[in-house]
């Protein structure tokens, strides 16, 4: 059993394992420095190499000291750790963290020096560690609008095991008088005490890079189809989106409704106000429609101050009230960077009826879509007509 299992042997492994984490976390970071998570998991993974280094030449027989540096090394990791992944979700590392690794310190000093039991000091270890590495659970579960994905799922999965496996070797440790030193090599000490926390750790540090990598996809997947001023879809992905509602309309032989909007007289909004203050307006203007529009429809700027909406399975009635909606909201809405003015809006609404209507294109319900708008705008503007074939010319 000895030769099989070797807690030396364990920690240099688990040194290894953060070494990796250590050296691609922080080559991500030189890659991005404002990234201030990956320098977080770095510095982490640093400080775990050196503490299960130590760990590895058996410190603890040249004296208390090196043991609880060995100690405060491995905890200010899991702060380090924890403060990462803050780092990730936008908030500022808790100074909580500093007054955790302090207290430790000063409480593992005392019990190593004034009570030289191996439980105690394992007791206060163990729940320490169990509690920072928890910490990071608690940070992905709170994160506002989490969806679970295989990322972080591995994360929670990953440390919850980790802290578990702690606060039951606390737990051990006072019922059991289990030797937790180094020289012990029995397979319950070498698994709980380093195999099991390595390969949690390694998988939750795999984690929370899959958790980076996943954050820059979507954000470059936003920005790619997304537009920078409104926050509404840009004219790439609405096009995408349409033929995409087209075919699932035809599909289930489903109605689809489609409005093009464009602002009245904004050019003389920007003439008076400025041109920021025109963009402020156009933020105001998608934030109404993503009020008064359903969720399931399509918001996105075509161009300039043109902005289509594509509204799934809305039949008739329930696009004209939407539209009538829309107008009303567009009349009570007050800018107050044009002097409380509202800025009205005209519409032009398009139908498509795949049980009776033949086949449409996407660039027909735009083509069409938008003779109604130039109907409307003919028409006095702040109104919405809907598409005619005698408005084509
Ligand atoms: P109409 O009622 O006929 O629509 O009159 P209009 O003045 O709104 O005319 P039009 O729709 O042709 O005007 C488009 C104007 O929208 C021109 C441009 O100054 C403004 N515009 C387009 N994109 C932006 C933008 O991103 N920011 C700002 N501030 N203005 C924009
Ligand atoms: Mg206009
Ligand atoms: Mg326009």
């Amino acid at each position: 059993m000895d030769s099989l299992w070797s807690s030396y042997t364990a920690n240099i492994a688990y040194a290894i394992s953060q070494l990796c984490i250590a050296i691609i976390m922080g080559g991500l970071y030189f890659l991005t420095p404002t990234a201030r998570s990956t320098r977080y998991w770095a510095i982490a993974g640093l400080l775990s190499v050196f503490g299960s280094t130590l760990t590895a030449f058996n410190i603890s027989q040249f004296g208390q000291l090196p043991l609880i540096i060995t100690s405060t090394l491995m905890i200010a990791a899991m702060t380090a750790k924890w403060w990462g992944t803050q780092a990730f979700f936008g908030k500022r590392p808790a100074y909580v963290g500093w007054y955790l690794m302090l207290g430790f310190f000063v409480a593992y000093s005392l019990v190593t020096m004034m009570h030289p039991t191996l439980a105690a000091r394992t007791l206060l270890f163990s729940f320490a560690l169990a509690l920072l590495t928890f910490m990071n659970v608690i940070e992905v579960i709170g994160a506002r609008k989490l969806k679970l994905s295989f990322a972080n799922s591995l994360v929670i999965i990953a440390y919850t095991l980790a802290a578990a496996n702690f606060l039951l070797y606390g737990i051990l440790t006072i019922n059991g008088n289990i030797d937790f030193t180094p020289e012990n090599h029995d397979p319950i000490n070498v698994f709980g005490l380093y195999l099991i926390p390595m390969w949690c750790n390694l998988l939750g540090s795999l984690g929370l890079l899959l958790m980076y990598f996943e954050s820059i996809i979507l954000e470059k997947e936003h920005l790619a189809t997304h537009d920078e001023l409104t926050k509404l879809h840009n004219r790439r992905a609405l096009i995408t989106c349409g033929r995409r509602e087209i075919d699932m309309a035809y599909r289930y032989q489903r109605p689809l409704s489609v409005f093009m909007l464009d602002l009245d007289h904004f050019k003389t909004v920007n003439d008076t106000y400025g041109h920021d203050a025109g963009d402020q307006v156009l933020r105001d203007v998608a934030q109404t429609l993503r009020n008064t529009c359903r969720s399931t429809d399509i918001i996105g700027r075509y161009g300039g101050e043109e902005i289509c909406i594509i509204c799934p399975q809305t039949s008739r009635e329930e696009a004209i009230a939407l539209g009538e909606r829309l107008l009303n909201a567009f009349r009570n809405l007050r800018h107050a960077v044009c002097d409380n003015r509202n800025v009205t809006c005209s519409l032009g609404l398009y139908i498509w009826n795949p049980e009776t209507d033949l086949a449409a294109s996407w660039e027909t319900m735009m083509h069409r879509a938008d003779t109604a708008l130039y109907a409307a705008k003919a028409a006095g503007r702040d109104c919405m007509l809907q598409y005619n074939i005698d408005d084509e010319h």
